[in-house]
This record gives structure tokens, C-alpha cells and sequence, in this order.
């Protein structure tokens, strides 16, 4: 329970009740991500007291009033944001763009819990093949599988991904499996053999040498197709520009809260599409269909785990360099 900026403590609460068209989860593994972060230091504000956890998969422990779709015991992944679906935005499909979106565990009280209540509607079915560190990994995968579909990538192209952590792990699997060559960038090389090992077909540190000399050797021309950008500050999405080639696309999906400057000579003279990409509209299902088939692994992320009572050190294992996805176990530890 947050109660004020980092000031968070676990505690003891009555369980809530599901109301109409509404279910209780029961948390299996919880991801702690940036926003979590930065709702903990008090960066974004939210309205206290607040149970953190936006990105979970677990178990249908009680269902409400008129709920149709899943049943009690069902293993679900929850897609957090929901919209109004009343507006001009939402009415016509921009759904992720609502002014009155939304988000479990931001918004209203979240997965960093034993349970959890969620609309029925966010709650996709897991199939039995994936595992919970896998489905732990669909939020996040639904941001950039969105991201890549803004992007047009096409087999045979080539991409560069900017930023090496969960959703550049991510972008990285999906570009590939869409048959795109791809170049990871980064300011370390930390998890360099990982991205190699997920399908990237290079990589390079920021660094070292130009960038744009980098995309060109990667590409053999000049500079790679697309761009995805999750590093989400004023210098990734110079890096971002600096590889795409004239006619190329970048899309941005991290968000940076600095003034960003950017060349727009350089942008009409090279004819470069600029695409901001936010979360997800219909591509939570398509997130877990990647997991189903293999296409992208969610569990080589989850680099730690803790158990709610240590949920200080969970937030402060994210702040490691050395971790990428930390996860929460709610449950009683094994
Ligand atoms: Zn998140
Ligand atoms: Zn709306």
C-alpha cells in the first residue's frame, strides 16, 4: 500500500469484492516496470493510498454479478488499461488515446496484492502452454507488438532497436519474428549476449563509433529501414533519428518528459516518418498469441523475483542496472 511517496508498506486489508461484470484475481506474478518507479519516488502522481501493479498474470478467484465470459479457477493474463468507450476517441477505435482511460494499478488499486479486482473484460485466457513468466511478459509485449505494427515492418527490411531493456528485448522478438534483420543500440553492452541470443543480428553501444556510420554498415546502404525507440529520453530519440535511412520510419514508444530538440531540417530534407506509438489498442490478444507460439520468450527477462514482504528490495532491484524484469510473487513463497 502506497501511501504517500515511497512510503509503501504491506498491509493487511479486507478482500475486495467483485461488483457487477467484475472478477478477483488471484496474483501469481506481478512485473514491477519505470511507471511503478515512478509512482513509488512520486514522479507521476496518483491518488493515495494506491496498490501499485499494472502488468500480472494469475488466477480467477471470484467472479460478480453478470459476468459471462471466465470462470472461477481460469488462468488469466489482465490487460490493465481500460477506456470509457463513450467518447468520440473510443468510438472510433482510439481506445488507448482516451481521455478517460483507465489503468489498473495506477488509476484504481492494482497487482502488488494477493488479489485483485478487475473488470471481466480485461482478462485474457493463458493458454496451458505458457508459463506464468512468460504470460508476465504480455502487457509490455502488447506496447511494443502496437509499436512494431505502426512501424510497417516487412520481412527482409532492416531495423535498429534502441534501448536493450524489457521493451527493447521485446521489439527486438517481434521484429524478428516478423523476419526483419535487426540492430540492437545501447549505452551498455550488458545484455548484449542476451539480445544475440533473442535474435538480434548485431549489436553496438552508443559510444562507440557514429551512428549513422553503424546503421550504414549494418544495412549496406544508407542507414537501417526503421527505427523503434524505447529508451524514451532526448538523447534515444537522437539515436534514433541519426540511424534511420532517408524514407525511413521511427517510432517512439518510451515517452521522455525532456524538451527533446530535434533536426526538422533534417527530418523534411530526409523525408524520415516520425510515429508516436502509445500502449495498446487491439494487440493485447496478438501479444499473447506470440507467447503461444514460441515466437517471443517472456521468462529470460524476469530477472528477479521477491515475495511481497520484500517488495522494498524488489523496487530497489530495479533500479540495479544489472536487472531487467523483476517480478512479484504474492502467493506464499515455495
Ligand atoms: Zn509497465
Ligand atoms: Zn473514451
Amino acid at each position: 500500500m502506497l501511501r504517500a511517496p515511497r512510503d509503501l508498506k504491506v498491509e493487511a486489508t479486507k478482500p475486495p469484492q467483485p461488483g457487477p461484470g467484475e472478477v478477483l484475481v488471484r496474483v501469481d506474478l506481478a512485473g514491477l516496470c519505470g511507471t511503478d518507479y515512478s509512482i513509488w519516488s512520486g514522479d507521476r502522481a496518483v491518488s493515495y493510498p494506491r496498490v501499485m501493479g499494472h502488468e500480472f498474470v494469475g488466477r480467477i478467484e471470484a467472479i460478480g454479478p453478470d459476468v459471462q465470459r471466465v470462470r472461477t479457477g481460469e488462468r488469466v493474463v489482465v490487460e490493465p488499461n481500460y477506456s470509457c468507450g463513450r467518447c468520440p476517441l473510443c468510438r472510433e477505435g482510439n481506445r488507448n488515446l482516451c481521455f478517460q482511460r483507465t489503468t489498473v494499478g495506477i488509476d484504481v488499486d492494482g497487482a502488488f496484492a494477493e488479489l485483485a479486482r478487475v473488470p471481466e473484460r480485461c482478462c485474457w485466457a493463458v493458454p496451458g502452454l505458457v508459463a506464468d513468466d512468460d504470460a508476465l511478459l504480455a502487457e509490455p509485449l502488447a506496447v511494443v507488438t502496437r509499436a512494431v505494427k505502426r512501424s510497417a515492418a516487412h520481412a527482409g527490411e532492416t531495423a535498429a532497436v534502441v534501448g536493450a531493456g524489457t521493451l527493447g528485448l521485446l521489439a527486438l522478438q517481434v521484429l524478428t519474428a516478423r523476419g526483419v534483420r535487426v540492430l540492437v543500440v545501447s549505452r551498455s553492452a550488458r545484455r548484449f549476449a542476451m539480445a544475440a541470443e533473442l535474435g538480434a543480428a548485431d549489436t553496438h553501444t552508443v559510444a562507440a563509433d557514429p551512428l549513422d556510420i553503424v546503421a550504414q554498415r549494418f544495412s549496406g546502404r544508407e542507414g537501417v529501414d526503421l527505427v523503434i525507440e524505447t529508451a524514451g529520453s532526448a538523447t534515444a530519440v537522437q539515436h534514433a533519428l541519426s540511424l534511420v535511412r532517408p524514407g525511413g520510419r521511427v517510432v517512439l514508444t518510451g515517452l521522455p518528459h525532456e524538451p527533446t530538440p530535434v533536426s526538422f531540417f533534417s527530418v523534411v530534407r530526409r523525408e524520415v516518418t516520425i510515429t508516436g506509438s502509445m500502449i495498446y489498442q487491439d494487440e493485447f490478444g496478438e501479444a499473447v498469441r506470440l507467447l503461444e507460439s514460441g515466437a517471443v520468450r517472456g521468462r529470460p527477462l524476469v530477472s528477479h523475483r521477491f515475495g511481497l514482504d520484500a517488495i522494498g528490495a524488489a523496487f530497489a532491484a530495479h533500479k540495479d542496472p544489472a536487472s531487467i524484469k523483476v517480478a512479484i510473487a504474492p502467493g506464499p513463497s515455495t
